[in-house]
C-alpha cells in the first residue's frame, strides 16, 4: 500500500520505503529521514529574493544574507523533481520535518480499508483536494476534542 504524503512524496508501507511519488526512485527507510536520499542543493538567498535597493549603496538591501542564511533544495535523484524547500543557518544540517509512526500509520490505513492513492490527491492537477477529512474520517483527528475546521 502506498500512502501520499506530500504532493511528491510516498511512503510504500510493503516496504516501508519514502519514494519518489513522479518517478518510484527510493529516497530511503521510511521510519528515517527522506531527506538523506536527495540531492541537495545549497543555494545563495540572493539568488531567490534579490536586492530592492542598490547593494553597492546600502548596507541592508532586503535580500538575505547569505552569512546567516543558506536556502536548502532537495530533488529526487532520479528524475529532478524539487520534493522539497527549507531555509536554515549556514552549515546547519537538513531538518526532520516528517518522522511517521509507520505501524500506526499502516494500521490506520488497513482499518479505512480504501485506497490511499485514491482518496488523498495532493496534486499536481486540478483534481488535487486541500481538505482530506471526509475522506479519513475520524481517523484522523489525533485528539477527539481537538477543534475542527469545516470550511
Ligand atoms: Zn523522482
Amino acid at each position: 500500500m502506498r500512502i501520499p504524503m506530500t504532493e511528491y512524496l510516498i511512503i510504500d508501507l510493503d516496504t516501508e520505503r519514502w519514494t519518489c511519488r513522479v518517478c518510484s526512485h527510493d529516497l530511503g527507510d521510511a521510519r528515517g529521514n527522506y531527506k538523506e536520499g536527495t540531492l541537495v542543493y545549497d543555494r545563495d538567498p540572493r539568488e531567490i529574493h534579490q536586492s530592492i535597493l542598490d547593494p553597492q549603496k546600502y548596507e541592508f538591501t532586503f535580500a538575505p544574507d547569505p552569512t546567516f542564511c543558506r536556502i536548502l533544495e532537495f530533488y529526487c535523484p532520479g528524475c529532478g523533481t524539487q520534493l522539497e524547500t527549507e531555509y536554515v543557518p549556514p552549515g546547519h544540517p537538513p531538518t526532520v520535518d516528517m518522522l511517521w509512526d509507520i505501524d500506526s500509520l499502516r494500521e490506520q490505513w488497513t482499518k479505512r480499508g480504501t485506497n490511499p492513492e485514491t482518496v488523498i490527491n495532493y496534486g499536481p492537477g486540478e483534481e488535487a483536494v486541500a481538505d482530506f477529512s471526509p475522506a479519513l474520517g475520524s481517523y484522523n483527528s489525533l485528539s477527539p476534542s481537538a477543534p475542527h475546521s469545516h470550511s
